[in-house]
């Protein structure tokens, strides 16, 4: 909860957690492409409505000139009018007819995107070592996926109908402009140059703007997220409007970003738009002159101006391309980072455990850290035989978790060696190595659904007898019979509607499902009452039987029945035997054992300090 202490009131602007690496757009760009191969055929498809569609409105200008000079200014008859009037609504009609149908394939072509760029992600992130986890929020990380994603596709999506048609637009138009009259087309374009310039100072600039307004949502939605799960404390300790405070410095950090953005727009876009009108001032000025001096009808005029409209319309929307770029560049720095991290382990290169697995675990002079330069774990020598009971103890913050941590390979070791039946854990696949451990926290995880579905976490393809005979030997069967919905009772956000007794034994029972030959166990220091408390040991002990277990333990009941203990102080190994082997050495765990009158060992240790 280090989030929520005072120190922590400014914008996170810069804040490491939100940001990702810089990338150029070619190479943003580069990496999205990819996503649309898959859907070639549909994009070709917009892009050919979007061509359509773009022909049928070019005759329009053609036969507002036809109407003008040939019908109108000649008393050509009602009749030609009429047929030249329906003419063009039909190929307005046709225009929108296309482009209905390009929105609805572009639709799908959008939505196939978004959902596959979202399973990948989604997919990469559940592959990810822990550590990663340990440095970021998850806030962030759902900003990424959720809000990202979306920016990043819409450049594809857009960028590829929209970008094709503005091009060909452009390109077409201006042919027929410069076919149709050299001169008044030279006036029109004139002021081109100051779009282009225009256009490169938005882009240049844009990018900072974007990346800040990402990292401020980003920022925003993790203090969100950190607060919901956090709300019980908010409210114990009255912190609502400290909360407030802290919400409003991070929204207000969102708003400023937003407005950055759009001041930016509101300036570079009707500038355009002016400069783009000059075109059309400078032709009216100049066509104007050349129809009064009889060198080109009123309809040619109007014609001309009309095509100048069409140009400047895709010229318009390549603008909004481009503040869709910067927006897709921001995001997908964000979204590419999380692809591109290194996923755990080369699954491919890894060996399975032989089968089946007895459960003798070796450490040999292990160390680790989390941090360089900041070792954890020193010289850590352990050998369990197959079923044995390993009682680790220790005060608090010497290690204990983090040598447990080390068999599912939670984290790398950095140096010595880690062996299940004499097989290298380095060199395991972890699917293999997390299949045969089993682990059973000190706050049992629920997830939010039913009961049953936790317990059928730890195998999902159960069958209710067994599911029932797990839940019977971890001594939960009763309480889950006992309420209304029974099995099917939902648990909440991590399993608040439980007792964290019952969270205890339900995910006792799910470990006792999944039946590893390999356990870790850290023993909850909660106190419950005696009942309670003879029910979770029971459990335990069905769940222990056979197995190897390494077992953080806090009960002096527990430690007692140990194959070995090993007490653990400062990253390192100083006492280990059984119970009467230590006490006979007359070290810290027997005078640890002699001052316990209490059931929390971790107690004693801080008497023995003081
Ligand atoms: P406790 O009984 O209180 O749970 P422990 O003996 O299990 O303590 P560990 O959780 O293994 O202790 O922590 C050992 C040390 O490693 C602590 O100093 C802690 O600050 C540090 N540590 C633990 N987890 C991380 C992490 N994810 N990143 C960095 N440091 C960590």
């Amino acid at each position: 909860m280090s989030s929520h202490s005072h120190a922590d009131h400014s914008a996170p602007a810069g804040d490491p957690t939100f940001t990702a690496r810089k990338r150029s757009t070619i190479e943003v760009l580069r990496r999205v492409w990819k996503y649309l191969l898959p859907y070639k055929l549909l994009a070709l498809a917009t892009v050919g409505c979007a061509v359509l569609s773009l022909l049928c409105a070019l005759t329009y200008p053609k036969l507002t000139e036809y109407i003008i000079d040939g019908i109108i200014q000649k008393d050509g008859g009602i009749q030609r009018l009429k047929w030249a009037v329906l003419a063009m609504a039909g190929a307005f009609l046709l225009r929108d007819l296309f482009n209905s149908l390009r929105i609805r394939i572009n639709n799908h072509f959008e939505q196939n995107v978004i959902f596959d760029m979202r399973r990948e992600v989604f997919g990469k992130l559940q592959r990810l070592p822990v550590n990663y986890f340990d440095k970021r929020s998850s806030g962030d990380l759902m900003t990424r996926v959720v809000e990202d994603i979306n920016n990043v596709e819409r450049v594809l999506i857009d960028g590829t109908e929209q970008g094709t048609v503005a091009i060909l637009c452009i390109g077409g138009i201006s042919g027929i402009l410069f076919y149709t009259n050299p001169f008044l087309a030279a006036v029109a374009l004139s002021p081109l140059p100051l779009l282009a310039a225009g256009a490169l100072w938005y882009t240049l600039t844009a990018h900072r703007r974007y990346r800040r307004q990402r990292e401020a949502a980003s920022a925003m939605n993790a203090l969100l997220m950190d607060d919901l799960q956090g709300i019980r404390q908010i409210k114990a300790y009255g912190r609502q409007d400290h909360e407030d405070a802290r919400f409003a410095d991070r929204a207000n950090a969102l708003r400023k970003g937003n407005l950055g953005i759009m001041r930016a727009w509101a300036n570079y876009n009707p500038a355009m738009n002016f400069f783009a009108a000059l075109g059309i001032v400078l032709v009216l000025w100049f066509g104007g002159q050349e129809v009064m001096a009889d060198n080109m009808t009123t309809g040619e005029l109007v014609g001309f101006l009309f095509y100048l409209m069409l140009f400047y319309e895709p010229v318009a929307r390549l603008h909004g391309l481009n503040q869709m770029l910067q927006s897709a560049r921001a995001a997908g720095e964000r979204v590419f980072d999380i692809l591109d991290h290194d996923i755990e382990r080369d699954e491919a290169r890894k060996t399975e455990l032989s089968e089946p697995v007895k459960g003798e675990v070796i450490y040999k002079d292990v160390g680790f850290e989390y941090e360089p330069a900041r070792p954890i774990l020193k010289n850590i020598s352990l050998h369990a035989k197959p079923g044995e009971m390993i009682a680790l103890v220790g005060p608090t913050g010497a290690g204990k978790s983090t040598l447990v941590n080390l068999l599912p390979a939670f984290y790398e070791i950095s140096s010595g060696h880690v062996t299940i039946d004499g097989q290298s854990v380095g060199d395991t696949s972890l699917a293999s190595l997390r299949q045969h451990i089993a682990i059973v926290s000190q706050e049992p995880f629920l997830f939010n659904g039913t009961i049953r579905e936790n317990i059928q976490y730890g195998k999902l393809d159960a069958i209710e007898d067994e599911l029932i005979a797990a839940a019977k030997a971890a001594n939960c069967h009763e309480f889950i019979t006992a309420l209304p919905e029974g099995y099917d009772a939902r648990v909440g956000e991590r399993g608040v509607k439980l007792s964290v007794g019952e969270k205890q034994r339900v995910s006792v029972a799910r470990a006792l499902l999944a039946d590893a030959p390999l356990l870790i166990l850290d023993e909850a220091t909660a106190s419950v009452d005696t009942a309670t408390e003879r029910l979770i040991q029971e459990a335990l002990e069905h769940l222990m039987e056979g197995r190897t277990s390494f077992v953080i333990a806090h009960r002096l009941s527990t430690i007692r029945k140990a194959n070995q203990i090993l007490v653990l102080k400062n990253g390192e190994i100083i006492e280990r035997g059984t119970h009467e082997t230590l006490l006979e050495q007359n070290g810290l765990y027997a005078k640890l054992a002699r001052i316990q009158n209490t059931t929390f060992i971790e107690e004693s240790f801080e008497k023995l300090e003081e």
